[in-house]
Formats: C-alpha cells, sequence, structure tokens
C-alpha cells in the first residue's frame, strides 16, 4: 500500500521514496499520510531503551516507509557530527516546569540539520540509484538555505540552488550561504521576501517549461524545503525523543501530558509534533509561538487564515518572517479531509483568506493553541534568559516567552519549548537585548559583516563562553556566490547555470 496522498486528492497516492524525489502532489498539494500508525505507552516505555538513531528506525517502520536498514542507518550516522553524536537533541531544565530542547547541536547551528543531514544522505542515494542527476531547489529564509547546502555540498547526483531574500537574512546566515563552494552548489539572493522564494519554488516545481528544461539536460526536479515530506518524517522523531528523554530523567512519567512550544513560520516543525501527537504521544497542547507576523496565532485563536490587510514585516526573528506558512495544509487535511483543504486552498488562492466553521475551529484548537510575541518582548525574554544563564537566539527566545506566558496563565502545564537556533546566528539582536538591559556597554556603528563579528566576541567575553567555531569561522572565508536577481530572472539563470556547470 503507498502511505502518501495529495493533500487535496487523496486519490492520488504515492511512495515515501517517490513522493521525497518528486515532492509537487496532485492539484498543487502536499505529499502527507493518510493516515497514522498508533503506539502505546508501553511502546513509548520500550522507547526508553532506544538509541536516537533506534528510535528513529522504530517510527519509520511504523510509518511504513520501506527504507532498507543500511539506507537508513548511514543517513542516521550524519547526527555522529553533532556536538553529541549520542543524542542530536538535549534537554536542559530551565525551571520545575519548563524545559528546553536544543535542536541547534549540527553543523549549522539551527534546527533545520535535525532533518537536513539525514535527507540529503537519502536524497542523494535514490538519485544515484536511479542513475538521474537531481536540481534540488530550497528557498529559504535563512535557516534551510545554509542546512541544504551543507548536507548535500558534493553530493553524487545532486545540484542545488538555493534562494534567499536578498536583505531579509541575519548576516551570519547570508555568509553560510555565500561563502559556498562546492561546484554543485548555486546561491541566489532574489529581490523579494521569503514568501516570494517560496512562491518561485512552488511555480518552478509545477512548471511544464521549466521541466522540459531540466528533461533536456537529463535531469529531474526535487525540493528541500518542508513541503518535501522527507524532512518532516525526520521531525517527528526528536518530539518523541524530547518525551522520552524527561521519562527517562523522571522529570515527567510515562503517560504525563507534556505541552510542546514552537516557535513557528512555515509549519515544519510543529508538523512533526502534531504527527506525534497523532501517533499517540501523551502531548497536552501544541502551541504556535509567532513573532509579528502573526498571521499562524490570528489562525489558531479565530479560524480566519488572512493575509489581505498584511504586509510582510521584518522582525528580529527573521527565520518567521513568514506569512504563507505551507504546512497547515497538511493539518487542514488531517483534521478536514482532502475536499475541505482543496476548497479552503483555492478560497486562499484566489481571495488571499479563508475562514473555519466553528466546529472546525473547536477541533483545531483540541490540538493546538497559539500566542504571538513582539520585538520588545522578544529582547526581553532574551535578557531574562540571560540573568538565569541561558544565551537563547531571538527565535528560542519566542518559544521561552510564549511559553513562560502561557504557564502564568495557567493555559498550559508542564512544557518543553525548542530552542530553534544557537545565539551566534542571530549576535546582534542578542547584543541589542543586551545592551538595552545595561548588560552590555553600547558599541560604536561599523560595517556589516563587522557588525555580527563584534557582536559574537562581546557576548562570549560577557558571558565568558567559547567562539562558537562553527560561525565565527565564516568571517575569513571569501564570499564567492554573490548574485542577486528579481525574480522573473530566477528561472533563465538556472537553466544557463545547469547549461554552464555542464561544461
Ligand atoms: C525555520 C525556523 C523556524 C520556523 O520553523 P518552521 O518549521 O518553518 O515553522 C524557527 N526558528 C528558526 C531558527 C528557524 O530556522
Amino acid at each position: 500500500m503507498s502511505p502518501l496522498v495529495s493533500t487535496r486528492d487523496e486519490q492520488s497516492s504515492t511512495s515515501f521514496i517517490e513522493a521525497m524525489l518528486n515532492p509537487s502532489a496532485a492539484r498543487g498539494g502536499l505529499y502527507t499520510f493518510k493516515s497514522l500508525p498508533t503506539f502505546t505507552l508501553k511502546d513509548i516505555e520500550s522507547f526508553t531503551k532506544l538509541s536516537y538513531a533506534k528510535l528513529c528506525e522504530d517510527i519509520f517502520t511504523r510509518l511504513n516507509l520501506n527504507l532498507s536498514a543500511p539506507v537508513l542507518e548511514a543517513a542516521l550516522r550524519t547526527y555522529e557530527h553533532f556536538d553529541n553524536p549520542l543524542n542530536p537533541a538535549p534537554f536542559l531544565p530551565f525551571s520545575e516546569n519548563l524545559f528546553m530542547l536544543n535542536l541547534f547541536s549540527g553543523p549549522t547551528r539551527a534546527f533545520k540539520d535535525m532533518a537536513l543531514q539525514p535527507f540529503g544522505v537519502l536524497l542523494s542515494h535514490f538519485a544515484k540509484e536511479r542513475k538521474k542527476p537531481y536540481l534540488v531547489l530550497a528557498a529559504t529564509s535563512g535557516d534551510t538555505g545554509p542546512a541544504t547546502l551543507e548536507s548535500l555540498a558534493n553530493k553524487d547526483y545532486i545540484k542545488v540552488v538555493c534562494l534567499y531574500p536578498h536583505g531579509g537574512t541575519s548576516d551570519v546566515q547570508r555568509l553560510q550561504m555565500t561563502t559556498q563552494s562546492a561546484h554543485n552548489c548555486k546561491v541566489f539572493g532574489i529581490e523579494g521576501n521569503f514568501d516570494d522564494a517560496q512562491s518561485t519554488l512552488k511555480h518552478l516545481l509545477a512548471s511544464k517549461s521549466f521541466l522540459q528544461n531540466l528533461d533536456a539536460q537529463g535531469m529531474a526536479l526535487s525540493a528541500a524545503n518542508s513541503v518535501n515530506i522527507g524532512r518532516i518524517v525526520f521531525q517527528i522523531v526528536y518530539h518523541i525523543w524530547a518525551y522520552v528523554s524527561l521519562v527517562k530523567s523522571q522529570h515527567i512519567q510515562c503517560g504525563e501530558k507534556l505541552s510542546i512550544v514552537v516557535p513557528s513560520g512555515n509549519f515544519g516543525n510543529i508538523l512533526g509534533a502534531f504527527f506525534a501527537k497523532k501517533m499517540g504521544l501523551p502531548l497536552a497542547r501544541l502551541v504556535v509561538a509567532a513573532n509579528v507576523n502573526n498571521v499562524l496565532s490570528e489562525f489558531i485563536n479565530t479560524g480566519m487564515y488572512d493575509i489581505t490587510s498584511r504586509q510582510l514585516i521584518k522582525s528580529k526573528s527573521p527565520a518567521m518572517d513568514i506569512l504563507k506558512s505551507s504546512n497547515v495544509e497538511r493539518v487542514l487535511y488531517a483534521l478536514f479531509g482532502d475536499k475541505r483543504t482543496y476548497e479552503l486552498l483555492s478560497a486562499f488562492a484566489k481571495e488571499g483568506k479563508y475562514t473555519l466553521t466553528s466546529a472546525e475551529l473547536a477541533l483545531l484548537q483540541e490540538d493546538f493553541c497559539a500566542l504571538d510575541c513582539s520585538d520588545e518582548q522578544c529582547l526581553q525574554s532574551i535578557v531574562e534568559a540571560f540573568r538565569a544563564g541561558f544565551v537563547l537566539d531571538s527565535h528560542s527566545a519566542i518559544g521561552y516567552y510564549v511559553a513562560k506566558t502561557l504557564q502564568a496563565k495557567g493555559s498550559i502545564d508542564k512544557s518543553i519549548f525548542l530552542a530553534t537556533a544557537e545565539w551566534s546566528k542571530f549576535a546582534p539582536s542578542v547584543q541589542e537585548a543586551l545592551i538595552k538591559a545595561h548588560i552590555l556597554p553600547n558599541m560604536r556603528a561599523m560595517e556589516s559583516k563587522e557588525v555580527d563579528k563584534a557582536a559574537i566576541e562581546a557576548i562570549c567575553n560577557m558571558a565568558h563562553i567559547e567562539l562558537p567555531k562553527r560561525i565565527y569561522g565564516l568571517f575569513s572565508k571569501p564570499e564567492v556566490q554573490k548574485e542577486v536577481l528579481p525574480i522573473a530572472q530566477v528561472e533563465p539563470r538556472i537553466i544557463e547555470w545547469l547549461t554552464e556547470s555542464k561544461r
């Protein structure tokens, strides 16, 4: 049986490997699980005896992904390059009732590594097996791009094109892409924001002319964004791991309810938690933590997804500066079915909004709740955490803010918030917070690249922590990929690069 179907037409189904290689599903939908297997509390108890890799293998077997053991094992060996090879997602107790899950201990220091490191091995393996070279597109709000490049650089049968919003990322994020010198990788800044980058990617995935052009070059097309179900499956595992780790360390009892707070943008991270909950993980609430682009928290709280009167705002948490959040679609399908999903998303394409019925909203709120956080509240939370001995980045700080605020209101009880990036990727925001609180002295204005470097040095000095070597090393690398394109030029320029790079 094929386990994956289009969110907009469940008659159209495919295998996991096929969906990973070709993520564009029927009627403009996304591939997702038609139904999910479930596990019991007894199973969860047995999970406490497994390593991270074995837990992943167990979950993937239940999901019926049909990956052969040696291939999956090779993919999971990428976790050996994380800070602690045996625990790629360690938790920290923040207080008696609040924990933090560190998802940034991989090579590019953001949670995207959790899925993209093993995903890259799978993708390259199946491309090679088919003797078919793949072009892998990545549209990024800042962290998917670096993680995709890191995972796929120099891989056989793979070429990567990465699109990022020019001026819409932190300097460190940009340097992680523009200093990439692997021959099979191409990076373009685009004149637009992340929504434009993701729309361009979706357009290319469905563009007949583009596909014909690739075909003429003997190539096929895939994508590294969380539209690809191959990302999402790896993102289920660490939510289960977090719960099991808290059981193992006796912070919770097996079966006790836990809420998970997720700084959200494209909804791929929290979707992993949603699937884990549907499989039987005892989660109380899935909490969407949003920034000022609070379209997601408005949706969860009112049932109305409406971008008609919104302009994307540049916030201190740029990886969450998104209005068109792709993975909400997979939740709509799971709760309301393919016909309703098609109806709602057709309305969205036409009118820029859709509204759930009150019965549908009630169903959504059984699983989710949400709160947003302003830049000011984010910076204050960085300071508060810093005083307690934790250096948080400006995305993780939103998770912290939302968790403590909802706990104080009594809306959620025992919780874990997800730390999605190392502070070093967003050092100027951390520095600004600490300057406002008079913890760090004010700095004089500097050249852009120097700002991040100086901020990292100042924070390390003050907090007596070591320079974060994977990030700090970027400042001495040459920027070899500096092309910026208007959106209309993206398609022809990619074709041109493919032709050039063949010679
Ligand atoms: C990608 C990202 C997010 C948002 O995750 P989604 O899966 O898109 O919701 C949050 N924080 C950081 C640091 C990220 O890189």
